[in-house]
């Protein structure tokens, strides 16, 4: 069960319903301003997923190897041909530090395309992007991510297209209520692998989420057992199920939100450190850290030996706020 936070009156951020003030303005909390879970975003019912996944077909806008201008290159004229087909358009973007600066012209594509839907995630440090360090956002880095992020998505849904934010997106920050007003709680909730989610792999291999590491993740095979079975009782299926605020570690241990966040994505703390629980890649996270003058910055200390589902090793190093 999730417990609901509402959201400051004065500074959106999320708090918990036994607050008088709030942790991170000072602002008085009248009573009963927690009674109604924060739902910031009106307009027409989201898409499901499943509409989403029925008919999609990637926007290439920024995709880098493109020479052409967007809507003359082969993939933006596919783009076209499937819209007039009837083919409804949506895409999905990884933001690191090739496609940050490039998220505006991304929107305006979709805007210019007619695109319907847009997910957004981070590039987690697995497989190919294993091996790109430098490719990969630092954390201090959502202190401008999450600003542009929030700039965007109203225009996006001002046009029609619906925004997703990705599991690993977040979180309480200052812009959750735009990211997840939408969602039950009206924000994140936590890793959903194994709780709201499921992977499947081709030889009936099951896990929590899809990305998660095969070897360290199967639930066991549906070859083998019943799928309620693993889903019930797999350890691996039910971790995020069953994990409390003493598997966490670092920062996320000693969290406002470690109750209802619980370090977030699983997928995300899994790869950059070969375990779950602390997880580097959040805003509020981020924003402490600049109150308090320090970031942090994640170092590959070890390379990826080239298996799937392929991953290094990182460490976190703290150092003052540039
Ligand atoms: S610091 Fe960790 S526990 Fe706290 S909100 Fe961020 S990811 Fe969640």
């Amino acid at each position: 069960m999730v417990r609901v936070l509402f959201s400051c009156p004065s500074c959106a951020r999320h708090i918990r319903t036994t607050e008088v003030a709030c942790p991170f303005c000072g602002g008085v909390v009248a009573e009963g301003a927690g009674a109604i879970p924060a739902r910031a975003w009106g307009g027409p019912a989201p898409m499901t997923r499943a509409a989403i996944l029925l008919a999609t077909a990637a926007v290439t806008a920024g995709c880098g190897k493109e020479t052409k201008p967007p809507e003359t290159s082969d993939a933006g004229m596919m783009v076209v041909n499937l819209r007039d087909a009837g083919v409804i358009i949506t895409c999905n973007t990884q933001i690191n530090r090739l496609s940050m600066t490039e998220l505006p012209k991304i929107l305006d594509r979709m805007i210019a395309v007619g695109a319907r839907a847009w997910q957004i995630q981070l590039t987690v440090p697995m497989g190919r992007a294993a091996d790109e360090p430098d490719v990969l956002l630092q954390p201090f880095d959502l202190d401008e991510v999450f600003p542009m992020l929030a700039e965007l998505i109203p225009r996006a849904r001002a046009s029609g297209i619906e925004v997703v934010s990705g599991n690993n997106i977040g979180y309480f920050g200052p812009s959750e209520n735009i990211l997840r007003g939408r969602t039950l709680c009206g924000h994140s909730s936590g890793c959903g692998a194994g709780r709201v989610s499921m992977g499947i792999e081709a030889d009936g291999t099951i896990k929590g989420c899809p990305s998660l590491a095969t070897s360290t993740w199967s639930g066991g095979t549906v070859r083998e057992r019943s799928l309620r079975e693993i889903w019930e009782r797999a350890t691996a299926l039910r971790y995020t199920r069953d994990r409390t605020t003493t598997d966490l570690w670092g920062f996320c241990a000693t969290c406002y939100y470690a109750d209802d966040c619980k370090a977030g994505c699983t997928w995300t703390a899994d790869s950059l450190f070969g375990k779950p629980g602390n997880n580097p890649y959040c805003h509020h996270r981020v924003l402490e850290m600049k109150r308090a003058g320090t970031r942090e910055r994640v170092v590959r200390v070890e390379e990826a030996p080239g298996e799937p589902f392929d991953r290094g090793k990182f460490e976190l190093i703290v150092e003052p706020w540039a």
